[in-house]
């Protein structure tokens, strides 16, 4: 773990998951992908920008050839608590009218956003429509979703790293950690 190299480390209270369970939870969520999806073209819609980084890890965790789009959306106002009020920042590129999509994401808290967003694509008629989500936090839910692929199910605290971010920073950590009070003046 390179935390310190990083400039990081002081920021962080624990390290949570480390790139070793993330990269080795990749490998078998892309192997029951893999099964699922056999045969068939693959979209998947990585959900910017927490999910780059699983996307890019996923994708080529996977053997099935997919394209790759992007959504882009906004459902927190200010503070972090999820409002359910999503507004489509940056939309699809690609029809995904008859396509096997599977929605990437990053981490699923409240939920609002997800059912926002199955609701939303579910309604141009996909082939199919799944979810993939790294993180999931089964204390902040509101709505009850199935979710085909959870890779941890984690406590009821905010993380960063592995493409998620305090106020733009620690994306770019390659483990999911808990930051320490001062950060965010607790
Ligand atoms: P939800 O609608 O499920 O409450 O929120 C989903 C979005 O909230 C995520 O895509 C992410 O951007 C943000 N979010 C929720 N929990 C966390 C967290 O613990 N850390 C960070 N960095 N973002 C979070």
């Amino acid at each position: 773990m390179r935390v310190d190299a990083k400039d990081m480390g002081a920021d962080l209270k624990t390290v949570l998951i480390t790139k070793e369970e993330i990269d080795a939870k990749l490998v078998d969520l892309a192997a029951e992908i893999d099964a699922e999806y056999a045969g068939k073209d693959l979209l998947i819609v990585g959900v910017l920008k927490g999910a780059v980084m699983v996307m890019a890890d996923l994708a080529r965790a996977l053997s099935t050839p997919v394209t790759m789009d992007w959504m882009a959306v906004s459902s927190y106002g200010a503070g972090t608590q999820s409002s359910g009020v999503v507004r489509i920042l940056k939309d699809l590129d690609t029809d995904i009218k008859g396509k096997h999509v599977l929605i990437v994401e990053d981490i699923i808290d409240s939920g609002l956003t997800l059912s926002w967003l199955i609701s939303n694509l579910g309604s141009r008629e996909p082939a199919s429509l799944k979810v993939c989500t790294l993180l999931r936090k089964p204390e902040a839910a509101k709505v009850a979703i199935d979710v085909e692929w959870v890779g941890f199910d984690i406590p009821n605290e905010f993380v960063v790293g592995y493409g998620l971010d305090y106020a733009e920073k620690y994306r770019n950590l390659p483990f999911v950690g808990t930051l320490a009070p001062h950060v965010y003046g607790g």
